[in-house]
């Protein structure tokens, strides 16, 4: 997973984040608004990232982030769990009344952040209504919490609290003129026919591309904790003797039943260290782990237990 933003200056505050509480993969960008006019507010609750989108140059010298993106930030309610299920923070240095209204630079801006967490976290490219945005607790746009846990996608912080938040930052987005200046990536590619029969384990002697994915993932995690390239091993999409020992020797570490075979539990927690999880760019590499992702998060849908 990539922790930070590469074009973003780091300003670290007093809190460094809190770990994100388990149990869901539905991640969320909520986008807020300072409603000042200070590059950097003094915070002490901080977003993960502060993106000054009235400045022409953002990408070049107006981001700041503030937590890494494996940690939760603060910018809802503290104290209530409220930032900590896979939600991403951003304050736009802007003033929600005026949100519908800013230039087409301004909403290029907002697209390159918005376009970043999709692009780099696996946050969905879904829009919340944006259309309706009022101030109060019990504003028309509100979600409950359950709702807002199950959310995928881009909302605001005005989404968010029924009966218990008011803000309505930040404001009235114009959805259709971000999703203008988003590159938008093609839908994941089918799986391909061979593949299609349910297959909750993989064991030795499975073939294909799903485990040539968990091979990418396992030497993802090889890198990842630097324990040599002597144990990566081949991608050759076969589950054979050498990659059922390279499963029990992440099993081993992760300190979990020592049986060779991938299921439900194991999967989750070894595909994050897939190179597209990472954000790693390998030699043309990217593309073709991008796809096997798609389609393993597809086919391992409904078993992904963190
Ligand atoms: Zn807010």
């Amino acid at each position: 997973m990539i922790l930070w933003t590469p074009e973003a200056t780091k300003k670290l505050y007093g809190p460094k984040g809190k770990p994100f509480i388990g149990g869901t993969y539905k991640k969320k960008l909520i986008l807020h608004t300072t409603e000042i006019t200070t590059r950097l507010p003094n915070y002490t609750a901080p977003p993960h990232l502060t993106a000054e989108i009235l400045e022409h140059d953002m990408v070049a010298n107006g981001l700041w982030q503030h937590i890494p993106y494996d940690k939760a930030a603060y910018s809802l309610r503290e104290n209530a769990l409220e930032d900590d299920y896979w939600t991403w923070q951003v304050e736009m240095n802007a003033k929600a009344k005026d949100i519908p209204n800013y230039p087409e630079y301004v909403y290029e801006n907002i697209a390159w952040v918005v376009n970043w967490f999709v692009e780099n976290l696996g946050v969905k490219a879904v829009f919340a209504d944006f259309s309706v945005m009022q101030y109060g607790m019990h504003a028309p746009q509100r979600m409950t919490d359950e709702a807002v846990r199950q959310f995928e996608g881009i909302m605001g912080h005005a989404h968010f609290g029924l009966d218990v938040d008011e803000h309505w930052d930040p404001g009235r987005l114009h959805v259709p003129k971000v999703q203008k200046y988003m590159v938008t990536a093609p839908p994941p590619p089918p799986p391909p026919p061979d593949e299609e029969e349910e297959m909750n384990t993989l064991k030795l002697g499975d073939e294909g591309n799903l485990v040539l994915f968990y091979q990418a993932a396992f030497n993802g995690w090889i890198d990842e904790y630097n324990l040599g390239n002597d144990k990566k091993v081949e991608l050759n999409k076969t589950f054979d003797e050498d990659f059922e020992d390279a499963v029990k020797f992440y099993q081993k570490a992760a300190q979990v039943e020592e049986n060779g075979a991938i299921d439900g539990a194991l999967a989750p927690a070894l595909a994050r260290f897939h190179p597209w999880f990472q954000g790693l760019k390998a030699g043309g590499f990217d593309e073709v782990a991008r796809e096997q992702a798609d389609a393993a998060h597809t086919r391992l849908d409904g078993l992904h237990a963190i």
